[in-house]
């Protein structure tokens, strides 16, 4: 066995459930035994829990109590999943307008851990939560990296924005963290040309059995590596945090000699997760409902996109009941290969962010432009388009060479799909900045699509 897999599993986990009282293992095993169980008994899990959860909601949580009684409705309304739809969705603003009054006079706020994610675009968001909370969290993520045959303690390199980890200074700690862990980490911004060898050395020489982190991190390591045609192998990589695309998952494959594992979530959510059997994801559904709903709030047939909804099962300090994440997603009712019993989702297109609107109602999604780009794949290294206003496009381009004509042909490919209603500008730029958390957001719209009032129904 590993130190590292053996000093997690057998030292580190049992001092931590003891000292913190985090049951990861129970509830570990608990998730492994019920993702084979029947779509009917995992829907009757949720029906359970649902009910459970809307009556600790409306009992100690002030914002769901009025929310309730303001739609006239009480705690006995809504007992299964079939019942949601009579409580009204929560966005991302009113959470944030309320945040006070989310929290379950339940819990003591000094003893919760108060989140905060930065937010790749838009204000930051908080979020409180307990460790036992956390700790069901991390057991729907471990069990996604079951599937991508990962075990608690297998070393990995996490491609991070955020790479110091819990100890910010000291090699000393650095390395104890690393060994303890079993988890190296990587800054995203020191994937660079300059830099790429010492990187790939210094993760060869950690021998990882995963690499994890954001797509546009872990492709753009792929893509160093293969142009300077080193090699780097591992078993599995693991990706989360923004949209895999197509391209990107087929060159991290292709470098790194092994599947691509996608894992959606949020808002201390594990949503969902992919099995290795084809590319669409399971929910991660005894914790969570995922619905997907037409821009009116109803709910999507199975296979048409829609925005996604998500009910937190577990989160009682601060309860999460058919909340909007600003994701778009198509949902399924079929069952995987696989054999399990968790819901499907074939695809997650998104975030609503990421889709634009211009003047005369087109509709402007990110895979326009990476289809676009990968037209332009031996010429441009690097691309980002910014909707600034309603009828303006900024598209940077990092060029191979000298930009040329390149710059011109995108221009003119560019204006054809999206309209003569816009202007768009291209700049060759030598490099694209990433956002603070490490991100590479390939398409930003400023005005987005909420804005134009379109509907995604139809
Ligand atoms: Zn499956």
């Amino acid at each position: 066995m590993d130190i590292s897999r053996f000093i997690v599993k057998r030292i580190g986990l049992p001092i931590a459930e003891k000292v913190r009282g985090w049951p990861l293992s129970r509830y570990l095993g608990e998730l492994e035994q019920s993702q084979w169980l029947s779509p009917e008994e995992i829907r009757a899990i949720q029906d359970r829990k649902l009910a459970s959860l809307v009556d600790h909601a409306y009992w100690t949580v002030p914002f769901y109590r009025e929310l309730f009684d303001e739609h006239g409705l009480t705690p006995q309304d809504v007992r299964s999943v079939d019942d949601l739809p009579k409580l009204p969705i929560v966005t991302k603003d009113v959470i944030r307008a309320n945040l006070e009054r989310m929290v379950s006079d339940r819990f003591d706020r000094g003893q919760l851990a108060r989140l905060s994610s930065s937010g790749s675009t838009g204000e930051p968001f908080t979020l409180y939560m307990s460790d036992a909370e956390k700790a069901r969290k991390w057991a729907g993520l471990l069990r996604f990296w079951k599937w991508a045959g990962l075990e608690l303690g297998d070393r990995y390199v996490n491609v991070t924005g955020f790479p110091h980890g819990a100890f910010k200074k000291g090699f000393f700690w650095r390395f104890l963290e690393r060994r303890f862990s079993g988890m190296m980490a990587v800054s995203a911004f020191d994937l660079t040309e300059g830099n790429v060898d010492q990187v790939v050395r210094r993760i060869q020489a950690f021998r990882p059995k995963a690499l994890r982190g954001y797509a546009s991190s872990l492709y753009s390591l792929a893509k160093l590596v293969t142009d300077k045609g080193l090699k780097l192998e591992v078993s599995a990589v693991c990706t989360t945090g923004e949209t895999l695309f197509p391209f990107q998952r087929e060159l991290i494959e292709s470098c790194f000699g092994c599947r691509v594992y996608d894992g959606y979530g949020g808002e201390g959510m594990e949503v969902a997760g992919q099995c290795g059997f084809g590319n669409t994801y399971h929910v991660n559904a005894e914790d969570v409902i995922l619905e997907v709903v037409d821009s009116d709030g109803n709910r999507c047939p199975p296979n048409r996109e829609g925005q996604v909804v998500l009910t937190d099962l577990n989160h009682y300090s601060m309860p999460f009941i058919r909340y909007n994440i600003q994701d778009v997603a198509i949902a399924s009712d079929r069952l995987c290969e696989c054999g399990r019993g968790l819901p499907v989702v074939e695809q997650v297109t998104g975030r609503l962010t990421d889709i634009g609107v211009t003047p005369s109602g087109k509709v402007i999604v990110v895979h326009f432009f990476t289809g676009l780009f990968e037209g332009f794949s031996g010429e441009v290294k690097d691309f980002q388009v910014v909707q600034e206003k309603p009828d303006l496009f900024v598209i940077s381009v990092v060029s191979v060479g000298n930009p040329g004509s390149v710059v011109q042909r995108i221009h003119q490919a560019a204006q054809a799909h999206l309209g003569q209603d816009v202007t768009v500008e291209v700049r060759p730029v030598s490099h694209i900045p990433l956002t603070k958390g490490g991100k590479r957001r390939l398409f930003i719209s400023k005005c987005g699509m909420k804005a134009a009032g379109i509907s995604l129904g139809d």
